[in-house]
């Protein structure tokens, strides 16, 4: 399942390679998985792109005048690729993509600057979103519409795992509106946005904490070492996948996890064996030696 580092740098690419662009084509091969008439498709046609941006575990295309919001769900992924090539199977929506005039945006991520898989100012790109399962869903937002993206509301959503504004002190304070275990908060999209199964697990094993510890057991340090896990975890893998995902961008590269779905290895920091257990149909993986 795509996560805030997934996701973070999929935006991120999209962003460099297609602001700026008008879009020149947009088709629903799989139109159970898009929200929106065929009217309101065709009408993005001509807009341009204004931003690609990550919102919580969703992917936003805004235009000029309207906005694709895609929610990958568990299986859900974004192929960037040129029209020549062949459309992979359950390819549920795609958006082609005119020139643009000038080089890549200037407000591009840093790490995008003269990447070889930037598309030619010229070229014509294409992003398919594809999905084996068919639970993501793509919603079509025309301007002025009041359709609601489901898990995009003000109360259904906190703030990005990753803002700025989610300071130590507001992080304290969200935090004890939860009494639960570790790991349901950690995946609560209105605690804050953005993790999910994977890196729920990284974030407890770095943070030494057992996820199904309860919040209300926690001494005022662990919250503050929490809150510092969370940073640390998706910032690393932020910059690990920034290496690594390019230029096959449906691609979701976890190799690196130090505990997740690696029950039976050893764990990386005391050697003892990494637990795993299946609770509500989610695997929760940890280190009984070094998580308390
Ligand atoms: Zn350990």
């Amino acid at each position: 399942m795509p996560e805030l580092p997934d996701l973070t740098v999929v935006a991120e690419a999209l962003d460099a390679s297609l602001r700026g662009r008008p879009i020149r084509s947009a088709t629903a091969p799989g139109p159970l998985a898009v929200r929106g008439t065929p009217a309101e498709l065709d009408a993005l046609v001509g807009q341009t792109v204004t931003g690609i941006r990550r919102r919580g575990k969703f992917l936003v295309i805004d235009l000029e005048r309207d906005r694709v919001v895609v929610n990958p769900m568990l299986t859900g992924r974004f192929q960037f690729a040129s029209p020549t090539e062949r459309h992979p199977t359950k390819t549920a929506f795609v958006l082609g993509f005119g020139a643009r005039s000038g080089g890549p945006p200037k407000k591009a991520a840093t790490w995008t600057r003269g990447a070889s898989w930037l598309p030619a100012p010229d070229a014509t790109p294409e992003i398919r979103y594809r999905d084996p399962t068919q639970m993501g869903k793509v919603y079509i937002v025309p301007a002025g519409s009041d359709r609601s993206v489901p898990g995009m509301g003000s109360g259904e959503m906190g703030p990005d795992a990753d803002d700025p504004g989610l300071t130590l002190d507001v992080w304290r304070e969200r935090i004890h509106r939860h009494p639960g275990e570790l790991k349901n908060l950690l995946r609560n999209q209105a605690f804050v946005a953005g993790i999910g199964n994977a890196y729920g697990d990284e974030i407890l094993h770095a943070a030494r904490l057992l996820p199904f510890r309860k919040r209300s057991t926690l001494a005022s340090e662990e919250i503050d070492a929490l809150y510092a896990a969370v940073r640390d975890t998706l910032s690393k893998a932020v910059a690990i996948l920034r290496e690594r995902v390019p230029p096959t961008f449906e691609k979701q590269v976890r190799d690196f996890l130090a505990v997740h779905d690696k029950g039976g290895q050893a764990c990386p920091r005391c050697g003892t064996r990494i637990t795993e257990v299946k609770a509500g149909g989610f695997i929760t993986s940890y280190c009984r030696g070094c998580q308390r």
